[in-house]
C-alpha cells in the first residue's frame, strides 16, 4: 500500500502536490489552532461577535459574545487610551459604567475617566490584566475628569495620579478626598456590582475613615496595583449559562486581619522569577471554554459604531429593577488567610498565578 501510494503520487505530481498541501493545512489547522496563543487570536479582533450577549467562562479565563462599546465620549465620561480598543463589554457592564458616571456626577464627581474594560470579544489580553476576559470588569481612574474634552492624543499620553505611596503603601493624604470615598461607595451600592478592587492603602483609608454604614466595604477588596484606578466587577448576567460566578465576598467589612496582611512584608517580597511567563502568555484555545472558538469565529457587526451602546437614559441593566445582592455565607475557604487575600481565589485549575507586585506604568 505504501509503495502503491508512493508510486501513484510519483506519477501524478499535481495530485501529490494537492495531497501535500492538504497534509500541511491539516497539520496547521488542527493541532496548531488548539495550541495557538489565545491572546494573539483575541487580541487581533477589532469588533465583537455579533450574537446575543453572553459571558463564557471565568473572569480570568473566558470570552464573551454580543459585546457593545461605550462611546468614546459621553456627557459624564471620557474613555482613556482609546487606541487599545478595550472599551467593550457585556451590555449590562456598559450600562453600569454609564449609570455610575451619571450618579457620580450627581454626587459632585466631575465625571469618569474610563480605563480598560475588555477587548471586543474578551479573552486574554496581549498586555496587562489577568481578568477582564468576559466583559464584566471595568477600570475607572481615580483622577477626576477634566472639564475640557481631552484630545485623542491627550487620552493616550495623560498620566494618571498615583494615589498611594509606594514605600508605605498608604494613601497620599494630600490627594485623597471625601469625593473619592463617595465614588467608591456609589459603585458598591449597585446590586450588580459584586466586587471593587483597590490598592490596600485605599482599602485602609476607607476602613479608617468611613463612618456609619460600612456594609458596602465588604465589596471593596485590596489588591496589588489599583493605585490610580479602581476595578469594578459585576456578576454573571442572565443569558450566560456558561458564566462561572466568583466566590462570594465575606459579610464583614474586611478591615481586620485580611487587611493587616497587606501591611506585612509578605505581599511585597520581590518576585523571584520576574520573567516567568504569565498565564495570559501561556493560555491556548484549549485552555479556554470550547465555546470561545465559536465566539472567535462568529461574524462581527458592520462597524464599531454599529455596536456602540446608546442606552442613553434607559440602559438595559439600569432599567431593570436591581436585584438585592444575595448575602451568601462566607465559604470556609474565605476564612483562611491566603485565599481571602486573593481576589481571584475562584480561579481554578491551570495557573492564573497570583499576580505579583509589580511596578505598574500608569496605563496598565
Ligand atoms: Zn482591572
Amino acid at each position: 500500500m505504501k509503495t502503491a501510494m508512493r508510486l501513484s503520487l510519483g506519477k501524478t505530481p499535481l495530485l501529490a502536490a494537492a495531497l501535500g498541501l492538504l497534509a500541511v493545512l491539516g497539520s496547521a489547522v488542527q493541532p496548531a489552532s488548539a495550541e495557538e496563543r489565545a491572546k494573539d487570536l483575541f487580541g487581533a479582533k477589532k469588533l465583537p461577535a455579533a450574537t446575543a450577549a453572553q459571558s463564557i467562562g471565568f473572569y480570568s479565563k473566558g470570552c464573551f459574545a454580543g459585546g457593545v462599546a461605550i462611546p468614546l465620549d459621553g456627557p459624564t465620561w471620557q474613555v482613556m487610551r482609546p487606541s487599545r480598543n478595550r472599551r467593550w463589554g457585556h451590555p449590562a457592564m456598559i450600562a453600569v459604567v454609564e449609570k455610575l458616571s451619571r450618579d457620580a456626577a450627581a454626587d459632585g464627581w466631575p465625571g469618569l475617566l474610563i480605563g480598560d474594560i475588555s477587548q471586543p470579544r474578551g479573552g486574554p489580553m496581549l498586555t496587562g490584566h489577568a481578568s477582564h476576559q468576559i466583559g464584566l470588569d471595568a477600570d475607572i481612574w481615580l483622577t477626576p475628569m477634566p472639564r475640557r474634552p481631552l484630545s485623542m492624543a491627550q487620552r493616550e499620553s495623560m498620566s494618571a495620579t498615583l494615589m498611594v505611596d509606594e514605600k508605605t503603601h498608604l494613601v497620599k493624604d494630600a490627594l485623597w478626598t471625601p469625593a473619592h470615598t463617595k465614588l467608591l461607595k456609589r459603585a458598591a451600592s449597585y446590586g450588580q456590582v459584586e466586587r471593587i478592587l483597590v490598592n490596600p492603602g485605599i482599602k485602609k483609608k476607607l476602613c479608617d475613615t468611613v463612618k456609619g454604614d460600612r456594609f458596602w466595604l465588604r465589596k471593596v477588596r485590596p489588591f496589588w496595583g489599583h493605585d490610580y484606578h479602581f476595578h469594578m466587577r459585576i456578576g454573571c448576567q442572565p443569558g450566560s449559562p456558561g458564566c462561572k460566578a466568583q466566590e462570594a465576598t465575606p459579610d464583614d467589612d474586611g478591615c481586620g486581619k485580611p487587611l493587616a496582611w497587606w501591611f506585612t512584608q509578605e505581599p511585597w517580597r520581590p518576585n523571584k522569577n520576574p520573567d516567568a511567563p504569565k498565564a495570559r502568555d501561556l493560555m491556548t484555545m484549549a485552555n479556554l471554554p470550547s465555546e470561545c472558538r465559536a465566539v472567535l469565529d462568529a461574524p462581527g457587526p458592520s462597524s464599531a459604531d454599529a455596536a456602540t451602546y446608546h442606552g442613553g437614559g434607559v440602559p438595559v441593566a439600569a432599567s431593570a429593577p436591581e436585584p438585592e445582592a444575595p448575602s451568601l455565607p462566607a465559604t470556609p475557604a474565605a476564612a483562611g488567610l491566603p485565599s481571602t487575600m486573593n481576589a481571584f481565589t475562584a480561579t481554578p485549575e491551570i495557573g492564573v498565578p497570583l499576580p505579583r507586585p509589580r511596578p505598574r506604568p500608569p496605563g496598565n
